[in-house]
């Protein structure tokens, strides 16, 4: 059944009113009609089932019928990712999305030089992604910021540091001595086109919440490493794992 993110509250009785692109969507490309049903979720109230009550091309009205699922989240996974070129970055976003990161923090490193970051379409493609997945949220989308900025507020999460430089343990390994130690949220840092800084490498490297982890012996593009780790973790410490 189709599903759809809004942002409204969901509860019995409720009457919903769709925005045009969900109107469209509905109507023009799904061509659903008055009383077709459809799955509705808000990230705070579960899912819902609802009918079409009213439907044209710019607009639709929906009446919640009956909760379908209660809320849950998903594990306690953010990534954190230099900005990098859109396409990419959207790519990101949608996987990340997809493989169940709760929250996309965008951060700006020493070789930063992605485009201006469209943060509003970035949210659309996340809601989108999650629409597909079944998941009951959409991962929240964080304006950029600095990385130093990042390190100097962090308190209590695990950060990954997806490190090129070639000496670090293997991702796999890193997560089973971390799936040993006390439970934290974990977060997993990828960076721009252009790598990390030295003294970036130097400042992660020094930390003590930080693990510097290899994803094998290629250099990968950006979009490829957030899915490889993202993957990697969810199988070693997340919902993916027995
Ligand atoms: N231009 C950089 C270089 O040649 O060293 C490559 C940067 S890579 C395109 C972008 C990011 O993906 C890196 O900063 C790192 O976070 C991640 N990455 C790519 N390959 C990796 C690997 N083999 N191990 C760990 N992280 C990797």
């Amino acid at each position: 059944m189709i599903r759809l993110f809004v942002p409204e509250k969901l509860k019995s009785g409720a009457t919903i009113a769709l925005g045009a692109d969900q109107a469209h969507y509905l109507h023009g490309v799904m061509r659903r009609g008055v009383g077709d049903q459809v799955l509705l979720f808000n990230g705070a109230d579960g899912e819902w089932r609802a009918g079409i009550a009213a439907i044209d091309r710019r607009s639709a009205s929906l009446a919640l019928q009956a909760q379908t699922r209660p809320q849950t989240t998903g594990p306690d996974l953010e990534m954190i990712v230099a900005v990098v070129k859109r396409p990419r970055l959207e790519t990101i976003v949608e996987k990340a999305a997809e493989l169940g990161a709760r929250r996309v923090r965008l951060a700006v490193t020493r070789f930063t030089q992605g485009d201006r970051v469209r943060l509003e379409r970035l949210g659309a493609i996340a809601a989108e992604a999650s629409e597909q997945t079944g998941r009951l949220d959409v991962p929240e989308i964080t304006a950029p910021e600095k990385l130093d900025a990042i390190l100097d507020a962090w308190a209590g999460r695990t950060l990954i540091f997806c490190d090129e430089g070639g000496d670090a343990s293997p991702m796999l390994e890193a997560l089973n001595a971390a799936a040993r130690g006390e439970g934290t949220g974990f977060s997993i840092l990828i960076g721009p086109e252009g790598g990390f800084a030295p003294e970036e490498r130097a400042r992660l490297r020094s930390l003590p919440h930080v693990i510097p982890v290899s994803l094998g012996p290629r250099i990968l593009r950006a979009d490829t490493a957030a899915i490889a780790a993202l993957a990697l973790w969810q199988s070693r410490l997340g919902d993916w794992s027995p």
